[in-house]
């Protein structure tokens, strides 16, 4: 049984569109934060968290909110003032699905935070951030994987996975079995060139197949097939691709948006690979990256160039070594 409490706070979402601004910004701040606050389905209590650019996660349980991913360095206020929306328990688990420079975890912003889950490269860069540093080292991931991880139960059971370099060395596929969501942060941030971090250890070339194997491995899980059904992912959250103006978030990304972007990826760097091992010149493999547009009208490559040039840089390393 769940508690009333929070079918209430889903009706008063699903009223509305809520946003929450921050308290007064800081002097060295852009301006006020503001936190946009979506139902994924108004009978659950999983909720996408928009800021900054980005999309998160909250998972209400009874005990405490986890946070999946957090919005970066500053946004904790807002974020909380967005929680306050659906119930005043306090956040307690953090999920990491990475950490690079330009994704610095805002773990320490959370202060009743007991328990943090990252990969194992994760929590190593992690550990590295001056951001973490001193006092705020408790808020570092005391819980670690490398392969998977589970916590919780039943409908609210998380799974996380590492299929290898991506985005970056330490990525986490995070799995809502029983709610039939995968959220996949920066992995799958848009229907658009996927970005790797090389200096956080992300592999442009590998990219492909860790998606590969997400797509084999996690949609299937023999503990929850009901009846004669296997059950299969509908949804995908993506990291940072901005949602339909829609009241719950019903219609958007899914399992077979995952595919296409899977197929991108491979023809993607097999366009690259291609032009680099015929020996041409980066110009040459950019224009051949520019021909997907035919194929993949809706995804965005604008970031076609630059990650181009770091699948040659790859390949430059490979020959070199
Ligand atoms: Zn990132």
């Amino acid at each position: 049984m769940r508690a009333p409490a929070r079918f209430a706070a889903c009706a008063l979402l699903a009223a509305a569109v809520l946003s929450a601004a921050a308290a007064p910004a800081r002097a060295q701040d852009d301006g006020p934060r503001a936190v946009r606050l979506e139902t994924l389905d108004v009978s659950d209590n999983l909720y996408l968290l928009r800021g900054g650019g980005k999309n998160i996660l909250a998972l209400v349980g009874f005990e405490g909110v986890v946070l999946i991913d957090t919005l970066g360095p500053g946004w904790g206020p807002a974020t909380r003032a967005a929680l306050d929306n659906l119930t005043a328990l306090p956040v307690t688990t953090i999920i990491n699905t990475h950490a690079h420079d330009g994704e610095i975890p805002a773990n320490h912003e959370f202060p009743a935070v007991t328990d943090v889950l990252a990969h194992e490269n994760t929590r190593a860069r992690m550990a590295r951030m001056a951001a973490f540093g001193g006092a705020n080292a408790r808020f570092l991931p005391n819980r670690t994987f490398s392969d998977t991880l589970a916590l919780l139960d039943g409908i609210d059971r998380i799974e996380l996975h590492h299929f290898g370099p991506a985005h970056t060395d330490g990525d986490a596929f995070v799995v809502f079995p029983e709610k039939g969501i995968a959220y996949l942060g920066d992995l799958f941030a848009a229907t658009a060139v996927p970005q790797v971090d090389p200096g956080a250890g992300g592999s442009g070339r590998g990219y492909p197949d860790v998606l590969a194997a997400a797509l084999d491995e996690i949609s299937y899980f023999p503990e929850f097939v009901r009846g004669p059904e296997v059950r299969t992912f509908d949804r995908v959250v993506p990291g940072r691709q901005e949602p339909p103006d829609q009241t719950p978030l019903l219609d958007w990304l899914t399992w077979a948006d995952l595919e296409r972007y899977t197929a991108f990826a491979r023809d993607f760097v097999a366009a690259v690979e291609q032009a680099h091992a015929a020996g041409r010149s980066l110009d040459d493999a950019s224009a051949a990256v520019a021909a997907l547009a035919d194929a993949y009208p809706d995804y965005a490559l604008d970031a076609a160039g630059s990650a181009a040039e770091m699948i040659f840089s790859e390949l430059d390393d490979d020959a070199g070594r």
